[in-house]
């Protein structure tokens, strides 16, 4: 690249006692290895913050949605619905499992899964519905739960940018019967990798502590429960080490203000680029009511692939990084060979090509977000 980048698309950041906390897991606690102090605390810290029955720190997202797959005992030719506007790991964590994505298409206004097309594409073989609450907006979750109660499936939701997102007072995670969330380094709340498993339903918490051990009972074990541990069910390794944790717990106890500043953000982004909307440039991003959002994604769409590609040449030149949201999984190589679509995928191919997201981080200043959006500005001065 020959140009200086001005302001990157994404920033790491350290937000308090990160780095004390490491040399604390390493010096003072002598324990760096899984569910030590610092996993402990994280946990602890979830519970209480989002009101959720149970919470297994893992490495990843991925790793919290694949535990999700072994309890929902997806068995080869399952089908999980869900969008196909997504990240891989949605479909892949079931897809590893021998199950079938079956992709919906989404909303305009929210960009999630769109509820009304649920009914229609279950089937005999369907065990779940997996919501992905895109950029921390909150999908109809009073009905998906509606349709998968009458429906005998489980509900998973993908809360990767959900993290304290809410939807009529409820934290997302903790309304379907599992939550994943993440932590990478993207995402609002971050550890550089991780992520964790929300469990909502009682009847699940002992198999998902199994999982997450390698298939053995050893927390039964370390809780004095049982006298020896051994293997009892399928499993892997989902246990981050507590450098990470200890990492963790330092963003969570800045969490109000991460999420806090990361909203000023977004709201000034919506305040500087109004008029551009309400001149049908472009569409800004849109919330059900009752819900309370995270600033986890602030992204604009505009009136066709060619103004997105030119729009994000024209930032580009200007050292401001803009990024394109998602390949469909329907139109990716794998998502044709192990999925399948239920119905048009026009609104997924629309914003597809047309989704920008604009550069939004913690250490982000007011001045940064006027740049950008001067940009913007500058660039429909030619329309
Ligand atoms: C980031 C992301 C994931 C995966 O998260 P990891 O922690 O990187 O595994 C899953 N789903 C969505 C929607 C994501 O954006």
């Amino acid at each position: 690249m020959k140009d200086k980048i001005k302001i990157p698309f994404n920033k790491p950041f350290v937000a308090g006692k990160e780095l004390f906390y490491i040399a604390q897991a390493v010096m003072q606690n002598n324990y760096i290895a899984g569910d030590g102090p610092f996993t402990k605390r994280c946990e602890a810290w979830l519970e209480s913050r989002l009101g959720c029955r149970k919470v297994l720190l893992t490495p990843s997202c991925t790793a919290a949605l694949e535990i999700s797959a072994m309890l929902a005992d997806i068995q080869s030719g399952d089908e999980i619905i869900m969008p196909s506007f997504t990240f891989v790991s949605t479909a892949n964590s079931f897809v590893l499992r021998g199950g079938v994505p079956v992709f919906i298409d989404i909303r305009p206004d929210t960009l999630n899964m769109n509820e009304k097309l649920i009914k229609d594409a279950i089937s005999s073989r369907t065990k779940a519905i997996l919501p992905v609450h895109y950029a921390g907006i909150p999908c109809e979750m009073d009905i998906i739960m509606d349709i998968a109660e009458r429906n005998n499936l489980l509900v998973i939701e993908d809360a990767a940018h959900g993290m304290m997102s809410a939807y009529k007072k409820r934290y997302l995670g903790t309304i379907g019967h599992f939550g994943a969330c993440s932590f990478h380094e993207t995402k609002n709340i971050i550890s550089g990798e991780g992520g964790a498993l929300l469990v909502n339903d009682d009847k699940f918490v002992e198999r998902a502590e199994i999982i997450r051990e390698k298939g053995t009972n050893r927390s039964k074990f370390f809780r004095g429960q049982v006298d020896k541990y051994t293997w009892v069910d399928i499993g892997s390794s989902y246990l981050p080490g507590d450098i990470i944790a200890a990492f963790l717990y330092a963003q969570m106890e800045n969490a109000d203000k991460i999420i806090s500043k990361r909203n000023l953000i977004y709201s000034l982004y919506m305040e500087n680029l109004i008029p551009l909307a309400e001149k049908g440039y472009i569409r800004l991003p849109c919330v059900l009511n009752d819900c309370l959002t995270n600033g986890h994604i602030f992204h604009i769409i505009t009136r066709s692939l060619k103004e997105r590609m030119d729009l994000t040449l024209f930032l580009r030149e200007r050292g401001i990084m803009a990024v394109f949201h998602y390949v469909p999984l329907h139109s990716s190589p794998a998502g044709k060979l192990y999925g399948r679509t239920c119905g048009k995928m026009e609104v997924t191919d629309m914003v597809s090509d047309c989704l920008l997201r604009l550069p939004l981080y913690y250490e982000m200043t007011e001045e940064d977000v006027q740049t950008v959006t001067d940009g913007i500005n500058d660039f429909y001065k030619g329309f």
